[in-house]
Parts: structure tokens; sequence; C-alpha cells
């Protein structure tokens, strides 16, 4: 008789931000995805990873997030990849 084991990995949400902006577009498709998403400002990603801007620069290094640069040349994060990431962080 063998025993197999079973990982489960529950995410429970306790806050939910609603990131809004005058003269910003509400979604885009994010071209990695394929994902109608609200892209994210380096420092909205912070906030809502509550991750260092550090980590969030090397994932970006690393493309284990989705993003593009505006043409200042700022990082603008796929919140999707984000999350992804996260969780495969958490199941470390
Ligand atoms: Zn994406």
């Amino acid at each position: 008789m063998s025993k197999r084991w079973q990982l489960r990995t529950t995410i429970r949400a306790r806050e939910v931000y609603v990131i809004r902006q005058l003269n910003r577009p509400a979604q885009t498709l994010c071209s990695q995805c394929d994902e109608r998403v609200v892209m994210l400002s380096l420092y909205e990603a912070v906030k809502l990873s509550r991750l260092s801007s550090r980590t969030i620069h090397h994932w970006i290094d690393e493309n284990s997030v989705h993003f593009t640069e505006t043409a200042d040349g700022l990082p603008q994060i796929c919140p999707s990849a984000l999350l992804a990431r996260l969780a495969k962080e958490c199941d470390r």
C-alpha cells in the first residue's frame, strides 16, 4: 500500500485595491499574456505586493513578470504576472 501526499496552497485576499486615475486607460492588452489588465507602475506594484522595488526590478531583469516601458523608460508591470510570480514565491 502506497501513500499519496497532496499539497494544497490556499491564498485568501484580505484587501482589495482599486486603482483608478484620471487620464489613464482603464485596461490595456498585456502583450505577453494577452489578458486585458491595468498595468501597474513600479510604485503601485510595490504597494500592492509589499515587496521592495529592488525585488520587482530583479523579477523584471530575469523576465519573470510581464512588463512594458513607458516612453520615459519607466516599467509598467502586468498585475496577473505579478500575482503569479508572488504565488510561486509563496510555494517555496
Ligand atoms: Zn501579462
